[in-house]
């Protein structure tokens, strides 16, 4: 049975082209496709033939895709599950074969190619998908207090307000069988973790709003890597798995901590790092590079969150200047060393990586140390004027958004320090503030907004503001190995 990262990648694609599908490479993280900014599952490169907008070129395909989903930002190192970077395993038919053979094969390959335990496994389906159902439960056998009607939120698909889409099915994995079946909830990631997403594209949704067949139906589907990593090599999160955690051992030595005897809060943070370093080293290799816009944006936010996170866990350079006071090249290394079989070309594209990431963190240091400067005496004027007013002191929310906005500061940091000095923040100034250039960013990229699969929605605050802390020009060129 397969365990590793690679053989559990290698064992999907065989399994699918043993079956007809013919094996295609990851396309890059930015896609041919204007409506979104960034790859966020294995369908979009095929989103045109699904749509009918371009003939197919076979009738099935499989692969494994990078991809980027900066909505789960907030959940990574928190979830046991979440990345900003992972990768999806996808078997695709285009018009060829459809939901019998596209839910016998994801089982066969869960139970007999992965190995897992019939019993451990769950289904959701869409509450009116009978047939479905049905397929489920009387050929596959599965009984039916494992299988779970959701509504359409949860289970059924649309690419928008019009146009192809259908139900979904998906497999979970149970951890705690013990626990019985009468209040399972699937969405407990004590027990259970979605590994598998079945999408049967089989309606166009009309204008007003009624569902007509397609004439060729179409299958889509996404398994997590890291997920199966995890389930099979029994790690209680997908950062232990092999796929990610000697990044999390060399963050780990950098900052002088155990990963098994830190805590959480500091297990957390390098867990961040790891996932960010991977994001961030294969967006730079499909050429994206930091800027104060669209996709370069999103690269810097996860430097500037790398980097802070790193400051936190004492990560600074030693004496001996070591790390030449960046640590992320470093860091990079490790996760170039990883790459082959995600995407063989990132290894020939390391120099520039590091370099680029080299040149960015020490750009970014220097503005986080203006940043604390700043912070410093914004606070000694709040307290001044205070004394003056014999009043409480208090920090300006357009004060504290400055810092947040300007010089990357998290808000948390400057609470915390205003905090320590008795000082207090206003908050609802400072949210207000916040609204203002949310709104101001969604104004100006709401064209990049796509629902895509239940619930991933591209929702990355991109601010149109000038960032004052940098000096801007990075250079636009993609690298090409
Ligand atoms: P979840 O409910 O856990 O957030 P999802 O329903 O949003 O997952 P899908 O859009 O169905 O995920 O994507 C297909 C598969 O890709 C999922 O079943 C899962 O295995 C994997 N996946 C989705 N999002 C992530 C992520 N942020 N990190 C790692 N794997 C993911
Ligand atoms: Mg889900
Ligand atoms: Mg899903
Ligand atoms: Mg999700």
């Amino acid at each position: 049975l397969p365990t590793s990262g690679n053989s559990i990648r290698r064992r999907f694609l065989e399994f699918y082209a043993a079956r007809g599908h013919k094996v295609l490479p990851s396309s890059s993280l930015v896609p041919d496709d204007p409506t979104v900014l960034l790859t966020i599952a294995g369908m979009l490169q095929f989103k045109p033939v699904f749509l009918g907008k371009v003939p197919r070129q076979v009738p099935c395909a499989t692969t494994s895709q990078k991809c980027i989903r900066t909505n789960d930002i907030e959940n990574v190192g928190r979830t046991s599950r979440h990345h900003t970077f992972f990768e999806m395993l996808g078997n695709f038919s285009f018009g060829d074969y459809f939901k019998k053979e596209a839910i016998k094969w994801a089982w066969e390959l869960s139970t007999i190619e992965y190995g897992l335990t019939a019993e451990n496994l769950w289904i959701s389906v869409y509450e009116h998908d009978e047939e479905t159902y049905a397929i489920w439960h009387d050929e596959i056998g599965v009984p039916a207090n494992r299988i779970k009607k959701m509504g359409e939120e949860d289970n059924f698909w649309t690419s928008g307000l019009t146009g192809p889409c259908g139900p979904c099915s998906e497999i979970y994995y149970d951890f705690h069988p013990d626990r019985g079946y009468s209040d399972a909830d699937l969405n407990d990631d004590t027990r259970f973790i979605e590994f598998y997403n079945l999408v049967f594209m089989q309606f166009n949704k009309k204008d007003d709003g009624s569902l007509e067949p397609l004439k060729q139906k179409n299958i889509d589907t996404g398994m997590g890597l890291e997920r199966m990593a995890r389930i099979l090599q029994k790690v209680p999160n997908n950062y232990e798995t092999d796929l990610i955690f000697p990044i999390i051992e060399k963050v780990s030595e950098l900052a002088d901590v155990s990963y098994a005897l830190t805590d959480d809060s500091s297990r957390t943070k390098l867990k961040v790092i790891g996932d960010h370093m991977r994001a961030i080293v294969y967006l730079i290799s499909d050429g994206v590079f930091p800027s104060n816009i669209g996709r370069g944006y999103v690269v810097r936010r996860l430097i500037r969150r790398a980097v802070r996170t790193g400051r936190l866990l004492g990560i600074r350079g030693d004496e001996k200047g070591n790390l030449e006071g960046a640590f992320l090249p470093i860091v990079a290394e490790k996760v170039i060393d990883l790459s082959s079989e995600i995407d063989p070309d990132v290894k020939t594209r390391k120099a520039r990586i590091l370099e680029e990431l080299k040149r960015e963190e020490l750009r970014f240091v220097v503005t986080l140390e203006r940043g604390e400067k700043l912070l410093d005496e914004m606070l000694d004027e709040a307290l001044e004027i205070a004394k003056l007013n014999k009043t409480a002191p208090c920090l300006s929310g357009k004060n504290a958004f400055l810092l947040y906005d300007t010089y990357g500061f998290p808000v948390e940091i400057t609470m915390e320090e205003a905090d320590e000095r008795g000082v207090s923040i206003d908050m609802s100034d400072f949210d207000a503030e916040m609204e203002i250039q949310r709104r101001q960013s969604q104004a100006a990229h709401n064209t990049v907004k796509l629902t895509i699969e239940n619930g991933s929605e591209l929702t990355e605050n991109v601010p149109d503001t000038e960032f004052l802390g940098y000096d801007t020009l990075y250079s636009k060129a993609v690298i090409k190995g």
